[in-house]
């Protein structure tokens, strides 16, 4: 998988990937494959540069405390690392070698320190994106164009130019890598050529997984990969956030006020494929899902055999998966699952079918966990509320109320002090 291109904080799209792919890992796993996930970090790119020069830092510096922020915040996600999280940084042997073949092989050529990719000695040149070469734009602008001796063509390597404070040597000269070439190089010293997926978002697939594929096909003889799953954009749309929460992209702030159960619940509501809204109503939604099952949990035995009923959902939650991994339509499984569970009477029904199901999605903590705690936000917001009530602030103590009220929680007063819960 195309991991982040470290130059800020990721948001709720970058997410997406890392949770799709990360429960695509579980599900194989689950059907008996041995999985081997790797997911790039793009730690050398313009837009590193860019930032780093905005902010009067080191480049590299900028994006090790990038990383940094991508790793405790995909942390907080619950969903374990990757086994692999390549550096670009790291690969630019492989990146020297594999760009060293296509020059070789008359596929790449050198220009005043630049290397590029010459499209069209690849004849089979966008069978990925499904494009005519006569309609591509490979996004680079004016940069390098009156080097490149058909516009069509992409960087493999780019000369150090002045303001660039990272470059290694190369036998055409001094400079760093293009961000095509990065992936194709790191995926390749780990997993080998023609490995069986490989993964990120739409937005990828052309230019990037088009050149990627081309560069290796071309330098190697064997295709990159033998499966390319593309997850839909999440489409972060401000209008149609509540006011009260302010607009939330930032994953870490997603995380402080929605928690890691909703969120994934979020994400697993929508089929990997398609675009999802990062909305209210969508995220409502997946928090009314974490409630209903952490309620039904209530009535369970847990770890205990689940009845016959159970079986038939069971397989119907995984014939879902194996289908394209429709997520939404193996919910619906948990959810009928959950029906049918509180239909019966407490304490009779086995947790064990239901377990396996929600461990695949990352989910089975719902089962075991008590009384839910409130994200760090909620807990914050409270705080702020039992503050203003000390101060006889009555006025900001409401608001406050109403604020936590629109994000699912009811603050109620005890003996021992403020009591959070989930609204019904
Ligand atoms: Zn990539």
């Amino acid at each position: 998988m195309c991991g982040p291109t470290v130059y800020g904080r990721i948001h709720v799209g970058n997410a997406r990937p890392f949770v799709v792919f990360s429960i695509v890992k579980r599900f194989l796993v689950h059907e008996g494959y041995r999985v081997v996930f790797v997911s790039n970090i793009t730690d050398v790119n313009d837009k590193i540069y860019a930032a780093a020069r905005e902010a009067s830092r080191p480049s590299d510096e900028l994006a090790k405390q990038m990383i940094a922020f991508y790793v405790a915040d995909t942390d907080r996600l619950g969903l374990g690392r990757p086994d692999f999280e390549p550096l670009a940084s790291e690969a630019i042997d492989g990146m020297v070698g594999l760009i060293g073949r296509l020059i070789e092989g008359g596929h790449a050529y050198t220009v005043d320190g630049d290397v590029y990719f010459r499209v069209r000695s690849y004849p089979e040149y966008g069978e990925l994106s499904h494009r005519d070469v006569d309609q591509m734009d490979q996004g680079e602008g004016v940069e390098g164009a009156d080097r490149k001796h058909d516009p069509l063509d992409f960087a493999l390597w780019k000369a150090q130019k002045p303001g660039e404070d990272t470059a290694w040597d190369a036998p055409w000269g001094r400079g760093r890598p293009g961000w095509h070439i990065e992936c194709s190089a790191m995926a390749e010293a780990i997993l080998g050529v023609e490995l069986d997926i490989h993964g990120g978002g739409s937005d990828l697939i052309f230019p990037h997984h088009e050149n990627e594929a081309a560069q290796t096909r071309a330098a190697r003889g064997a295709p990159l990969a033998r499966l390319w799953v593309h997850n839909g954009m999440v489409r972060l749309q401000e209008a149609k956030m509540a006011k009260s929460v302010g607009n939330i992209f930032l994953l870490h702030e997603a995380l402080d006020v929605f928690g890691r159960d909703a969120l994934i619940m979020y994400f697993c509501q929508g089929h990997y494929r398609q675009p999802i809204e990062f909305d209210d109503e969508r995220l409502e939604q997946a928090r009314a899902s974490v409630r209903r099952v952490r309620d039904a949990a209530r009535g369970l035995v847990a770890g205990g055999a689940s009845p016959p009923w159970s079986a038939g959902l069971k397989e119907t939650f995984f014939s879902a998966l194996a289908e394209d991994f429709n997520t939404p339509a193996a919910l619906a499984s948990v959810f009928e699952w959950v029906r049918e569970a509180n239909r019966a009477r407490p304490g009779t029904v086995g947790s064990a079918d239901l377990a396996e199901m929600l461990g695949v999605l990352a989910l089975e903590n719902l089962l075991s966990e008590g009384a839910p705690e409130a994200p760090p936000r909620v807990r914050e917001l409270a705080r702020g509320r039992e503050a203003a009530r000390q101060a006889r602030d009555w006025g900001e103590a409401d608001r406050l109320r109403e604020e936590l009220r629109s994000l699912g929680w009811e603050v109620r007063d005890s003996p021992g002090g403020p009591e959070l819960l989930p609204l019904p």
